[in-house]
Parts: structure tokens; C-alpha cells; sequence
């Protein structure tokens, strides 16, 4: 590696544990400039009629706003709520606070880099763009498995491409962990975003990018996906197993990279709209040559969750769209690189990738 090893930043505070989430006032406390400086908090709007909206510490002039994770996050989207911020309040404000699932996390995430960064969002998807740091922010997931809390990502849709702001201002300041606030996931959400952590797991521990520190997370986080998804143990240490699965599985793939199923995903999402966590399982069912393991297994959690996943996605297109999910998808290099090694090109030829993609 030319380029010297990665100086790789983490996530300095976190706070785990069932009803932490009652000490959001007094961490923000000590980080309030002043009263013009407000806390800035976005939510899913799942939680707009729930108890959890009536808890949020809101003090002076912060702003409570709702956002919908219908969709994944845009970069518009960030260029607008940015625009709001900056409209509303003429002191910059003293934070964000993201709460929801990797939708709600990277938006904070990208919205705490823009308003201090020049230019709009689609200006810094790729690497190491962002050149001041982002302001200070709060990650609180309410669903576990993206590692999205953990990361120095933030991925979002822009006009030409899905990509994350890979920097070293990605990361959160603050997370906190409190599994209580996944009670209400459903069950195909909180399998199909729970997956998302296990492929991170099996994509990280069978690439060519693996190394020892990669290794340890990414073992653990599969340890625990095993407990939660094959054993039958209660719902509280279930979520709680969750909530730290995902978190090293984040750590596993931060210093690795992840392969072939978020490819491939990522080419769904950038045609069909197709959300992370479904679309990896979508995928992933298929990829049974190139992870043997992980596809049993895999199967073994459908089956034991009785999860029922959609088919037929890929089934009405064009060749000019399996065209464009080709391109998307073989466009995500590192990744292939890592899953198939140095060689990867002739391996997956454009043509044995829409074969796959066909199978959808
Ligand atoms: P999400 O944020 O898209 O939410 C999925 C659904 O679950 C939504 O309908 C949401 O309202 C609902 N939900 C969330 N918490 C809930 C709760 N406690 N009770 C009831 N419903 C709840 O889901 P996700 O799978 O966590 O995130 C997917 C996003 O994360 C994608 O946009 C993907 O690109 C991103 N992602 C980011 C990273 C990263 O490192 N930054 C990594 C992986 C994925
Ligand atoms: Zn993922």
C-alpha cells in the first residue's frame, strides 16, 4: 500500500444501554455555544405521533424536524434542509442530532458537513472531498444493522450517481445506543436491515481486503447475527445483541470493504428505488457461488423467520436497464476488488453480471 495504512477515525463518545436515550439533554448540554445556537434534530417521521417525540430535550430555539425514510436520502434533500437551517437561524447551530435508521443517520451526518462546507452535497460524494470539519452531531439508531452509527460514510442519491462523503468529518461525535428505541421495528424491516449488518459480516470476512482488525469485528458481529437470527433468546438481549452486531460489523467493514451483494444492490437502488436492506437480501440469495456459506446460512434465517422476499424485481426490464444496473454496479470498484481480487474483471464479465441480475 503506497499510500501509507489508514489513519482511520472512530466515533469518541457512545453510550449504551436500555433508556439511555433519556441522557440526550444532558450530553448536549455542555455543547450549547449559546441560546441562538440551536440543537437541530432530525427524526423519523415514524416517531411524529410516539412518545419519543415528547422526550426530545428541546430547549431555547431548536428545531424539531420530521423527515419520511420512504426513500433514501438525496442530496438535494441535504442541500434543502441546509438551506432551511440557514434561512431560519443566524448564529450556525450548535449541532444535529440524526434519530432513526441509516436513512435518518446519514442525513444528519451529510447535513452536519454542509453547513460548514461551500457548494452542495453532490460536490463531495466520493473520497476525501470535505475539507473543513463538519459541525458537531449526535447519532441515535432506532433499527440496527446498517453500522451507518459507526462509519465515516454518509450515502446518498445524487443526480448522476449513489455515493457515499467518505471523510474524516463523516463520523459522528456522539452515538448513543439505546436498544429500547427498536421495540417498535418491524419484522420484515428489522430482518431485511439486520441482514444488512450479516452480509457486511460475510462480505468482509471472504474478501481479499481482510485483515486482522477487520477480522475481529467482523467475527464478533457474525457471532452475534447467529444468536439473534438462529437461536431463540429473549427480545431484550436480542435487540441488544443487535445493536452491537451492527456496530462491529460497521468496525469490521471500515478497515475492509464490503462486496459482492452491495454491488449489486446499489445498482437496484440507483434504478428501482430499491432499499438498502431488501435489496442486499434480494441479491444475496443469489450468490451462493461466490459466498457458499453465507447463502446457507442465509437461508437458514429466511426459513426460521418465515420472511417472505419479493420476486420478480428484475423481471420487466430493458436491456437499456439492465444496461444502466450493470454499469452502476461493476462502477463500484473497490468493492469487486475486494471479493473477487486484482482479477476481478475477468471474472465478472458485464454479461455473467446481468445473468445475475435476471435471476431477481
Ligand atoms: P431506514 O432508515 O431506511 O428505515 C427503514 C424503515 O424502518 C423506515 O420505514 C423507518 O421509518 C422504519 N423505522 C426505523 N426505526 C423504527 C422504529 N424504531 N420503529 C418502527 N419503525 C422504524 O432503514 P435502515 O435499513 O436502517 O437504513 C437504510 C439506509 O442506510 C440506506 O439509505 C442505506 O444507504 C444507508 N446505509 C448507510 C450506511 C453507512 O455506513 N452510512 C451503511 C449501510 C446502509
Ligand atoms: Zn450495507
Amino acid at each position: 500500500n503506497t499510500s501509507g495504512h489508514r489513519n482511520f477515525p472512530m466515533v469518541p463518545r457512545v453510550v449504551f444501554g436500555q433508556g439511555s436515550f433519556h441522557q440526550l439533554g444532558e450530553i448536549l448540554l455542555p455543547r450549547r455555544r449559546n441560546s441562538d445556537a440551536p440543537f437541530i434534530y432530525l427524526v423519523d417521521d415514524y416517531f411524529e405521533d410516539k412518545s419519543l417525540a415528547h422526550d426530545i430535550p428541546l430547549i431555547f430555539n431548536d428545531e424539531l424536524i420530521f423527515v419520511s425514510a420512504e426513500e433514501e436520502p438525496k442530496t438535494q434533500q441535504v442541500d434543502a434542509l441546509v438551506s432551511r437551517i440557514r434561512e431560519r437561524f443566524d448564529e450556525m447551530p450548535s449541532g444535529i442530532v440524526g434519530i432513526g435508521g441509516g436513512t435518518l443517520l446519514d442525513l444528519a451526518k451529510a447535513v452536519s458537513i454542509l453547513l460548514n462546507n461551500s457548494g452542495l452535497a453532490h460536490d463531495y460524494q466520493g473520497w476525501d472531498l470535505v475539507q473543513k470539519p463538519s459541525i458537531y452531531h449526535v447519532g441515535i439508531p432506532t433499527i440496527s444493522g446498517t453500522g451507518a452509527e459507526v462509519s465515516r460514510t454518509t450515502v446518498l442519491l445524487g443526480p448522476e450517481k449513489k455515493l457515499g462523503i467518505n471523510s474524516d468529518y463523516t463520523t459522528f461525535d456522539q452515538v448513543i445506543l439505546d436498544p429500547d428505541l427498536a421495540i417498535t421495528v418491524p419484522k420484515d424491516q428489522w430482518f431485511y436491515t439486520g441482514m444488512d449488518c450479516f452480509i457486511h459480516c460475510v462480505e468482509s470476512l471472504n474478501g481479499t481486503y481482510l485483515n486482522a482488525f477487520s477480522q475481529s469485528y467482523g467475527e464478533k458481529a457474525m457471532e452475534l447475527c447467529k444468536e439473534v437470527f438462529l437461536e431463540d433468546i429473549p427480545d431484550t438481549e436480542s435487540r441488544d445483541k443487535l445493536m452491537m452486531a451492527s456496530w462491529h460489523g460497521g468496525m469490521s467493514i471500515a478497515y475492509s470493504q464490503v462486496g459482492i451483494a452491495h454491488a449489486m444492490s446499489y445498482g437496484l437502488s440507483y434504478l428501482l428505488g430499491t432499499k438498502h436492506g431488501v435489496g442486499n437480501c434480494l441479491v444475496f440469495k443469489h450468490l451462493g457461488e461466490f459466498y457458499p456459506e453465507g447463502v446457507a446460512l442465509f437461508n437458514q434465517m429466511l426459513e426460521k423467520h418465515n420472511i417472505q422476499l419479493p420476486e420478480g424485481i428484475c423481471a420487466n426490464l430493458t436491456q437499456d436497464d439492465f444496461d444502466i444496473l450493470v454499469k452502476v454496479a461493476l462502477g463500484m470498484e473497490p468493492l469487486w476488488e475486494n471479493a473477487l481480487g486484482k482479477d476481478w474483471r475477468s471474472i465478472m464479465t458485464p454479461e455473467r453480471l446481468q445473468q445475475l441480475y435476471q435471476q431477481i
